[in-house]
């Protein structure tokens, strides 16, 4: 990719594992019972589904768990800095509250251990036990004032609740309080017995779980009751940026009392949020850029989940100004996560 015109590429979608929480999930039994709840990977999966997954996870292992060689090829792929996080199943959000929290420091602690690595390159986000809000503001705040992370990396439901729901406010209530922005990443789509055929679970199921969590935040008030709140939605936003007229026809028409659960027409929610660029597909981050606003756009990889790299969808769009591009690529990445460049 031609990156030279940039003083750094900022990649906002990343994964690595901590090896300590597998460890810790293995002799953990699966307790809760639900939609969403029986395919939490590796070892103790009630599901084969993941096994998909867990030999994917094993060809990415070394780049997921050392960050020398993830610097290396960072270098390869010149990518100069990356908002670091983990991948499923590192949230652990079935587990019980305080089996959850200890879940979670442990995953922080290895994900500060990697980013110290190379701190000026690798910016982390934190994990934050969900299935207790209360724990989950509380860990946020130690992430963010001890170990200085630059905001949280949370699954789009919790337990097969939706995210905007009345018992995680403590959670949003923490984040905006301490300014810093928490990304959505789906994580085992809720109707996954329609999706478990093909890898529909994530072809279908990812983006649906995107739009989920993000009409949740706007039909529960979340984005009203907290307006300095910054939330971003993985993958581009799911369905819903691509789809605005009906979720709006339906508030103009206050069906089901839409209209007075929240205060503005849905899509124009779509500003609020941030996204990365992985589309996958050039016409779709037109459309995103052009109903978002290209300060809410910023290039992410979802890198080493997905090896193919889409940077040159950034280039391809002719509408794109150069300023834009250079929002896209860095500076509105470098804003949001408070990095110096
Ligand atoms: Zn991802």
């Amino acid at each position: 990719m031609s990156t030279s015109k940039y003083p750094v590429v900022i990649d906002v979608h990343s994964h690595i594992r901590v090896p300590e929480v597998l460890d810790y999930m293995k002799d953990y039994p699966i307790t809760a019972t639900g939609p969403g709840t029986d395919d939490w990977y590796v070892d103790n999966s009630r599901s084969s589904a993941s096994a998909n997954m867990v030999e994917l996870e094993k060809q990415r292992k070394k780049v997921s768990t050392d960050p020398a060689e993830r610097i290396r090829q960072l270098d390869e792929r010149r990518v100069d800095i990356q908002v670091i996080s983990v991948n499923f199943p590192n949230t652990c959000y079935w587990m019980e509250p305080e089996n959850g929290l200890h879940a979670a420091r442990l995953a922080n602690k290895g994900i500060a251990e990697f980013c110290s690595y190379a701190p000026d390159r690798l910016i982390p986000l934190g994990v934050v036990p969900m299935q207790a809000p209360e724990l989950a503001a509380a860990e946020l705040e130690r992430c963010v004032k001890e170990l200085g992370f630059r905001g949280a990396w949370i699954n789009s439901h919790v337990r097969a609740k939706d995210i905007g729901e009345e018992q995680f406010r403590a959670f949003w209530a923490k984040a905006e309080e301490l300014d810093v922005p928490v990304f959505v990443h789906p994580l085992n789509a809720v109707d996954f017995d329609r999706l478990r055929k093909h890898f529909r679970f994530n072809a279908i199921g990812n983006p649906l779980e995107e739009t989920l969590a993000m009409a949740s935040l706007i039909y529960e008030g979340i984005l009203d009751d907290f307006p300095k709140l910054k939330p971003g939605i993985c993958h581009g936003g799911g369905y819903l940026p691509y789809y605005p007229g009906r979720v709006d026809y339906c508030y103009d028409t206050n069906r089901g009392g839409a209209a007075e659960a929240f205060r503005q027409r849905p899509s124009e929610y779509f500003g609020r949020f941030f996204y990365d660029t992985n589309t996958f597909d050039r016409y779709a981050l037109e459309v995103l850029i052009k109903r978002a606003g290209v300060s809410q756009v910023m290039y992410g990889s979802d890198w080493p989940a997905i090896p193919e790299d889409y940077f040159h969808h950034i280039e391809e769009l002719s509408f794109l100004s150069d300023e834009d591009r250079q929002r896209i690529v860095w500076k509105n990445a470098a804003e949001l996560y408070k990095i110096s460049v």
